[in-house]
């Protein structure tokens, strides 16, 4: 029965025995000739029933019993009846919330990955799973209510990262507090306005992977360095001249060696890099780069593009003067293999809004489709190999310009439009920025 239809109902009902009742009282009232003492006792004992409903209902409220279902009609009895319907349905919403908690619980301390519920505000531990017990080193109950920094004994990278609230990139190749031997990788997640959620996940297999990676090409080029620089040697001792029928077999196999010379070296370049987490701090004076890059820009080019270089921003940069040299060389070099004769090579050093700089270099070259915008700055990438090899590309590049960059906490950008040209932009932040020393002074 619908709540509205009930409620009429016990109306009706109560009205019509209410006037029964004062009816049947009236009737003895008169029979004994006392019509108002009947009417007042009728009244006393409504009014004493009404309180006695009322304590009923109210015992049951206030004791969280379930109010037993309820026989009868009337106002007291719908009243009743509408307790009961709504404690029935609180109940096994209840239990129905209890078991979907369970289950989420328990997926979350199954789970294979360490989870972890920390306040944002103060990073203090809220809840965590099996899993992360293991990894972090922690013990249940007493490490609830603590800091996770103090399981990492206080490491700076952990703390700016945490303090950074970074969701979109993970702490990788990180010691686990519980055994150093195993690395971890933690991932934040936005678990609520208050709180995040932090994945923790052995890694250790996989680092290892990414080192026996590293190393066997590190070892590899690394081997082929004597072997190439013998044939590289004995090439220069042929003289063309001396052997005419050998000439341009010699200049082939000359540029062949060249190529893989090349290649062995941003091979080991890349190596380096990726072995290295920091990189020297020190100043680099960005004008006498700005004239060294025009310099390379115009031998590479040897007169066939019109190349400038603007610096607008007046200020110098801090990290590895070498390893930004190789990147933004780099980037001069394709502009100027990228872009046929004639064309346009821009250089410009000048500030962003945010108080970091830029150095831009851009071209009015071949451009790159978009759809392998994305994809450049992987190793061997190359949007047309063989405008690639014929410029004497190893595909390797752009990787070392994305690895120097991201040591220096800085990013690339790229715009590029077919046919018209393109624009790689390499962004840093404020603190790589330092005033710009007169000449001569240290
Ligand atoms: P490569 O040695 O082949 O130039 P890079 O890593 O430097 O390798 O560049 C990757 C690819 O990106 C290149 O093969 C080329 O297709 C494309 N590319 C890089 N710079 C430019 C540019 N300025 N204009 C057009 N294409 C470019």
């Amino acid at each position: 029965m619908s709540v509205s239809m009930l409620l009429r109902l016990a109306w009706r009902q109560s009205l019509i025995r209410l006037l029964l009742f004062y009816a049947v009282a009236l009737g003895l009232g008169l029979a004994v000739g006392e019509p108002w003492w009947a009417l007042g006792l009728a009244t006393a004992a409504l009014a004493a029933r009404a309180y006695w409903r009322l304590y009923r209902v109210l015992r049951f409220l206030d004791w969280r019993k379930q109010l037993r279902t309820v026989d009868g009609q009337g106002l007291w009895a719908a009243l009743e009846t509408l307790i009961h319907r709504r404690q029935t349905e609180n109940r096994s919403r209840g239990r129905r919330l209890v078991r979907l908690l369970r289950a989420y619980r328990q997926a979350a301390t199954a789970m294979p990955d360490g989870a972890l519920v920390i306040n944002r505000r103060d990073g203090r531990l809220v809840w965590f799973n099996k899993t992360a017990r293991h990894l972090v080193g922690l013990r249940y109950p007493q490490s609830l209510g603590e800091p996770l920094i103090d399981f990492f004994a206080g490491s700076p990278r952990v703390r700016e990262w945490l303090a950074a609230g970074h969701t979109d990139e993970p702490l990788t190749d990180l010691a686990s507090p519980a055994d150093p031997m195993v690395r971890l990788s933690l991932r934040l997640i936005p678990y609520s306005a208050t709180q995040w959620m932090l994945v923790v996940r052995d890694v250790t297999k996989l680092m290892r992977l990414e080192q026996v990676r590293r190393d066997f090409v590190a070892n590899v080029s690394h081997e082929l360095r004597t072997p190439l620089t013998v044939v590289h040697g004995y090439l220069d001792m042929i003289e063309p001249e001396e052997h005419p029928e050998l000439a341009v077999m010699v200049e082939e196999m000359r540029r062949q060696s060249q190529r893989m010379t090349q290649l062995v070296e941003d091979l080991l370049t890349l190596s380096r890099l990726e072995a290295q987490e920091h990189l020297p701090e020190e100043p680099l004076a960005m004008a006498p780069m700005l004239v060294t890059l025009r310099r390379e820009a115009e031998a590479l080019s040897q007169g066939r593009h019109q190349v400038s270089v603007e610096d607008h921003a007046g200020i110098d940069l801090t990290g590895s003067t070498k390893e930004l040299h190789s990147a933004f060389s780099n980037l001069v070099s394709n502009a100027v293999r990228y872009t046929p004769t004639g064309g346009r090579i821009a250089v410009r050093f000048e500030r962003t809004a945010d108080g970091g700089a830029r150095l831009a270099v851009q071209d009015s070259g071949y451009g790159i489709p978009e759809q392998h915008l994305p994809r450049i700055t992987e190793r061997f990438y190359r949007v047309s190999t063989s405008r690639s090899r014929e410029s004497g590309g190893t595909g390797l590049g752009l990787s070392i310009v994305k690895h120097v960059l991201s040591l220096h906490q800085a990013r690339l950008d790229v715009e590029s439009e077919v046919g018209r040209g393109s624009t790689f932009t390499c962004v840093f932040g404020p603190a790589r920025v330092r005033m710009r020393q007169a000449p001569g002074e240290a």
